[in-house]
């Protein structure tokens, strides 16, 4: 196994602890730099969403790649910024996706064994036990990830080399999640010029990546659609009433179906096919056009965060937007 393209396996943990670097020389060692500069470039990778490849190309390179990893994460534990970690946790492991896609059979059943997953190789396709399916499948919503539409034969079902691929980058994320943020305490001190930088790059990051409504104000959403926003640009995940309201909301305050596409594009099992599809059918491909839901059934489904108080004079959070945009005209 190349460790250094996995830095969160067991293996390059082992590879990292045989490596002589002391803490102190990478935070200030010239010999250092380039683990710094990699550290801070898979940071900002994550905050802008892709952590660019590196060369990897000889042994001290190996060792930059190796290093950076756990730079990258006392970073970010520095920072302690909930959005930054979500995003670098996700950057991370898409970044190991993206490799293991070239990595050969051996390979990434070496890293899925590290993983904790026992895939079988088969012909073109894996069999794995249905509790790895199960544990790793979780966070996804298309149909074809539930096991009800599996079929499971002693224990094991079928996947592709994609969907096992898909199914570890989640357990890589979980890996690469645990332990953050870190108690970095003093070393955090070391960082603070690289912290500074980060940490001005993370503000305008966060105000880019709000959803730009054109010549809708963002300051005449309500608060439920606001959250709705700030949690997929944080990355999560949203249930599927949550995601259903705010499309419904997002057409009907004319946004485009690629304007909201592009704003689903940041959750971790982001399927542009699949969220086109449901966003068309939402839109009324099928002859019915949905229309948002009222405040009670937002309340009803715990979507509604608390209002503010407009939201007492209304029952509609499209009541809302319209009359806050009223008074800003007015
Ligand atoms: S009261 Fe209505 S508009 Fe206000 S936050 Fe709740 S659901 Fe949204």
């Amino acid at each position: 196994m190349r460790a250094f393209w996995y830095p969160f396996t067991h293996a390059a943990a082992k590879e990292i602890r045989l490596i002589d670097a002391p803490l102190e020389d990478v935070l200030s060692s010239r010999a250092f730099q380039p683990v710094r500069r990699r550290a801070v470039e898979r940071v900002r990778g994550a905050l802008h969403g892709e952590i660019p490849d590196a060369d990897a190309s000889d042994g001290v390179k190996q060792n930059v790649e190796l290093l950076s990893y756990p730079l990258a994460r006392l970073i970010v534990s520095c920072i302690d910024d909930d959005y930054l970690l979500r995003r670098y946790v996700l950057a991370e492991a898409k970044l190991a996706h993206r490799r293991l896609r070239s990595s050969d059979t051996e390979e990434v059943l070496e890293i899925a064994r590290d993983l904790g997953m026992s895939p079988i190789y088969e012909g073109d396709n894996f069999r794995i036990h249905f509790t790895d399916f199960v544990i790793s499948a979780a966070r996804f919503r298309s149909q074809k990830w539930k096991l009800i539409n599996r079929t499971i034969d002693h224990g094991y079902l079928k996947v592709t080399r994609e969907e096992l691929l898909r199914l570890m980058q989640e357990r890589i994320r979980d890996r690469i999640q645990e332990g953050l943020p870190l108690d970095a305490g003093s070393i955090c001190e070391g960082l603070s010029d690289h912290l500074r930088s980060i940490r001005d790059e993370l503000a305008s990051s966060k105000r880019s990546s709000m959803v730009d409504l054109g010549e809708f104000s963002r300051d005449a959403l309500p608060p439920c659609m606001r959250s709705l926003l700030e949690q997929l640009a944080a990355g999560r995940n949203l249930a599927h009433t949550a995601r259903f309201a705010l499309t419904s909301f997002l057409l009907n305050i004319n946004l485009g179906v690629e304007d909201i596409i592009g704003i689903f594009n940041n959750t971790p099992d982001f399927d542009e096919e699949m969220t086109r599809y449901q966003i068309e059918h939402i839109a009324g491909s099928t002859g019915t056009r949905y229309t948002p839901p009222s405040c009670s059934t937002m309340l009803t489904y715990g979507n509604c965060p608390g209002g503010d108080e407009l939201c007492r004079r209304i029952k509609h959070p499209i009541s809302y937007y319209r009359r806050r945009l009223r008074e800003s005209r007015s």
